[in-house]
């Protein structure tokens, strides 16, 4: 337990705050609010200076009739909930990724350590910095829509070769340079899906729980079987038992509300083509759920 920060507002626009072995120091406002921190940070960008108080938010009370919500969290969508809402994290549109690929090239183009080279690096910093912003404001109101409407909130465990696959696309139509622009836009969203998760735990503290989900993508919402077989394409979720369709993220989402994605381990039988749960790096890379789909006596 640390103090707080020691600040004092000037005005409408300016406050200070006070920072060891410095004094006080005045800053710009850019909240209405002082903020109620513990921790702040200093940093030099973009030719200004900046400060940055560790503000945590303050918890929400449970609804107590809100019940449980699963979230599936992917690349096409970034995250489907298992009362049907898709909720897409905002990122750069083409043209403001286009004006920073210029931006980079004329700061490429622009003599060594001169002026315009900077500016052009400043100005495609800027441009970046947006998206983080956009992913930032996002997931704060994403987990304050979550925090306040269920009582618990359910996480798949994220299964990173699920997402590689996802941004493979379709066999039909691969496109070109699918691996460096799938590693890219997963890496993007990535940070989104860790800081949903994050936000979501400050907001409603204890209330957040993680669900170990190999099979969530595999296991039907409506009958619970688990079958590779039921998942023929990205998009749809088609049970080959019960013939329960759905969207697939839905689907995975209504599972881990369920809290239902790893189920047990088979057991050894000793007969022919016995169940055998080899643990290998391939079966470790796709789940291979070999028993599954005959039915257990
Ligand atoms: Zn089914």
């Amino acid at each position: 337990m640390g103090r707080s920060v020691v600040m004092q507002r000037l005005n409408r626009r300016w406050a200070q705050v006070k920072v060891p072995g410095c004094g006080w120091v005045r800053f710009r406002l850019t909240r209405a609010e002082l903020p109620v921190a513990k921790t702040f940070r200093v940093t030099f960008s973009n030719g200004q200076w900046h400060i940055a108080f560790a503000v945590v938010p303050a918890p929400i009370t449970a609804p107590t009739a809100g019940g449980v919500i699963g979230v599936d969290r992917g690349v096409t969508i970034t995250a489907a909930l298992s009362d049907g809402r898709k909720l897409n994290c905002p990122q750069l549109t083409v043209k403001e990724r286009a004006q920073i690929r210029k931006r980079q090239r004329r700061a490429a183009r622009a003599p060594k350590g001169s002026e315009a080279k900077a500016a052009e690096h400043a100005k495609a910093a800027r441009l970046k910095a947006r998206e983080a912003n956009r992913r930032k404001d996002w997931c704060e109101k994403t987990s304050t829509l979550l925090a306040r409407t269920y009582d618990v909130v359910r996480f798949e465990k994220l299964n990173i070769k699920n997402m590689t696959r996802s941004a493979k696309g379709t066999v039909e139509q691969p496109g070109r340079n699918v691996r460096q622009k799938a590693g890219l836009n997963r890496g993007i969203l990535a940070q989104g899906w860790g800081l949903l998760r994050r936000c979501t735990e400050q907001r409603a503290p204890g209330r957040v729980e993680d669900v170990p989900a190999p099979y969530t993508s595999l296991r039907c919402g409506a009958c619970g079987w688990i079958e590779k077989k039921s998942r023929e394409s990205q998009a749809d979720f088609l049970c080959v038992s019960c013939g329960f369709t759905c969207n697939a993220d839905e689907n995975a989402s209504v599972n881990v509300a369920a809290g239902q994605g790893g189920i047990p381990r088979p057991r050894q039988s000793a007969g022919a083509g016995g169940v055998t749960a080899a643990v290998s790096r391939s079966s470790a890379r796709e789940p291979q759920p070999a028993w599954v789909g005959i039915p257990l006596p």
